[in-house]
C-alpha cells in the first residue's frame, strides 16, 4: 500500500488513478453497472481530493493505493476474472463526475445500509443537501446486513474505558427484562423474582435451575451487539446499488437513486491528471523523403529516428494533457519554409525539432539543444531537457547558441535538438531499440512538463 505525492498526482492520468483505486473500494465481482457508478464516485472523490491538494500545497494525497501484488491477493481467485470489469467501468465512464451546481460532490459510499441511508447531520454534523436519507430495501440479500458481536464485560470495560458497578451483589441486582422485582429476605435470601414477566419464589429458581441455595445474584458475563448494515450509512450504499444494477438499473439511475438531487457529468479539471492540459508542442522531426539526414554504420537513418520520436513524443504528451502538431507524420519532403510557415500559422508554447548528429570522430556522443541567440526561456527548456536526458543514458553536452533556420525564423520559442550521434555505433545501437526511443520520450515529456510548472 502506497500514498501518492502531489508531484505523482499531477503526472498520473486521472483514468489511470481511478483503476487503481477502484478494486480497493468495491467488491470487484459486483455488476458492471455498480462498478461503473462505483467509478464515478471515485472520480468524484479524487477531484475534491485534488482540489484540496492544490490549495493547501500539501504534499500528499489521502487515498491508499495498493500494489497489484496486494489486490491480488485481496481478491485471489476472483481477480483475474474480474479485473477486466474494472477497466471497463473507468472506460466507460471516462471523465464523468457527480455534480450539485457545477462541483464535484462529496461522494460518500458504503458497503451496506441496512435499510435506509443516513442523513448527513446525524453523521458528520452537517446538513448536506445531497445526503439525504433514502429508502433501500435493495441491500438484504448483502452478507453484511446482520452482524452479530459478543463481548464480555471486561472486554467492554477495555473497549470503552468504562467500570461497571456490580461490587454490592446482594443489593438489588437486578437486570431489566430479564431478572426484575427481587425480593429478599434479611438475610439476602431471594423470596420472589419476576423472570420474563413471570413471578416466581427463590426455592422455584434454585430448583429449577439446580442452584445450591436460595442466596444468589446474576451478573451478566457477556452481551451480543447486534447490528443491521455495513458502514455508516451516508450516500451510496453498494450492495443496493448491485441489486439496483442486477435489476436492470443503470449507473446513473444508481447515482442518481442514492445522491439527492445530483448531475453526472464530464467534468475535467485543467491540472488534474492533465498537466500539459491547454499546453500546445508542435514537434518537427528533420528531413524526410529523399532527404535520408544522416545515415549511421548499421544503416539507421536519421529521418526514420527522429519520426519514430517525434510520434512516441506525441503519446507520451498526450497522455499528460498535451496537444501535439507534428510538422511531418510520414516519411515524405518537408521544405524548411513549410515548417516554419506552420508553426507561425499554430503558434505552439514550444517547437522543437529533432535531429541526429555526425561527426567524422567516431568517438564523439551525446545530446546537445540548439536555441537562438538571447532565447532564454527556450535555453531554460533546453537545460531541462538534457538534465532528464542524462538520466536514459545520454551525455549532456549542453544548450548552444545557433543560428540555424527554423530558429531565425519561427515566432515562438523554439529548440533544435540533436538527439545523439549516428557516427558512434554504441548510440546507434541505441536508438534502434524500442524501449530506448520509449525512455527517452518519456525524459523529453517529463522534462517538458518540468519546463511548464516551475
Ligand atoms: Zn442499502
Ligand atoms: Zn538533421
Amino acid at each position: 500500500m502506497f500514498c501518492l505525492e502531489k508531484k505523482e498526482i499531477f503526472q498520473k492520468p486521472l483514468e489511470e488513478i481511478i483503476e487503481k483505486l477502484l478494486p480497493s473500494q468495491i467488491d470487484i465481482d459486483f455488476h458492471i453497472e455498480c462498478l461503473k457508478a462505483q467509478a464515478v464516485i471515485a472520480r468524484t472523490n479524487m477531484i475534491r481530493e485534488y482540489l484540496k491538494i492544490d490549495k493547501s500545497n500539501s504534499l500528499h494525497c489521502s487515498y491508499r493505493f495498493y500494489s497489484q501484488r496486494e489486490l491480488e491477493e485481496m481478491w485471489s481467485e476472483k481477480y483475474v476474472e474480474n479485473i477486466g470489469k474494472i477497466k471497463k467501468a473507468v472506460e466507460e465512464t471516462k471523465g464523468l463526475v457527480i455534480t450539485m451546481k457545477g462541483k464535484p460532490i462529496m461522494a460518500r459510499f458504503h458497503d451496506t445500509c441496512g435499510g435506509s441511508t443516513e442523513n448527513s447531520e446525524n453523521v458528520i454534523k452537517n446538513e448536506v443537501n445531497y445526503l439525504r436519507k433514502v429508502l433501500c430495501l435493495y441491500c438484504q440479500n448483502s452478507p453484511n446486513l446482520i452482524e452479530e458481536k459478543d463481548f464480555s464485560i471486561e472486554d467492554i470495560e477495555k473497549a470503552l474505558k468504562v467500570k461497571f458497578h456490580l461490587d454490592n451483589p446482594y443489593s438489588k441486582g437486578e437486570i431489566k427484562g430479564f431478572f426484575e422485582d427481587i425480593e429478599r429476605d434479611e438475610e439476602n435470601r431471594v423470596l420472589s423474582i419476576n423472570v420474563g414477566g413471570k413471578v416466581f419464589s427463590g426455592k422455584e429458581i434454585m430448583e429449577g435451575l439446580h442452584l445450591n441455595s436460595t442466596r444468589f445474584y446474576m451478573t451478566p458475563l457477556y452481551i451480543r451487539f447486534t447490528s443491521k448494515g455495513k458502514g455508516d450509512g451516508l450516500g451510496f450504499c453498494q450492495y443496493g446499488g448491485n441489486e439496483l444494477a442486477n435489476r436492470g438499473y443503470s449507473f446513473l439511475e444508481i447515482l442518481k437513486y442514492y445522491y439527492t438531487g445530483v448531475d453526472v457529468e464530464k467534468y475535467s479539471l485543467p491540472g488534474i491528471g492533465n498537466p500539459l492540459y491547454g499546453k500546445t508542442i508542435m514537434i518537427d522531426p528533420g528531413h524526410g523523403g529523399k532527404d535520408s539526414g544522416y545515415i549511421g554504420e548499421l544503416g539507421l537513418k536519421e529521418k526514420d529516428i527522429v519520426l519514430e520520436v517525434a510520434k512516441m513524443l506525441r503519446e507520451e504528451i498526450e497522455i499528460l494533457g498535451g496537444e501535439v502538431y507534428l510538422t511531418r507524420e510520414v516519411d515524405e519532403e518537408r521544405f524548411l519554409s513549410k515548417r516554419s510557415e506552420m508553426a507561425n500559422r499554430i503558434r505552439p508554447d514550444f517547437f522543437i525539432s529533432l535531429h541526429m548528429n555526425y561527426f567524422p570522430n567516431s568517438n564523439m556522443k551525446g545530446c546537445e539543444i540548439y536555441c537562438f541567440r538571447g532565447d532564454t526561456e527556450s535555453r531554460e527548456m533546453g537545460n531541462i531537457l538534457l538534465k532528464n536526458l542524462e538520466e536514459v543514458g545520454l551525455v549532456n553536452r549542453g544548450v548552444k547558441e545557433g543560428n540555424f533556420y527554423l530558429l531565425k525564423s519561427i515566432g515562438v520559442n523554439t529548440i533544435l535538438v540533436e538527439l545523439g550521434f549516428l557516427s558512434n555505433l554504441e548510440e546507434e545501437k541505441c536508438f534502434s531499440e524500442k524501449n530506448f526511443i520509449k525512455d527517452l520520450s518519456r525524459a523529453i515529456t517529463l522534462g517538458i512538463l518540468e519546463y511548464f510548472e516551475y
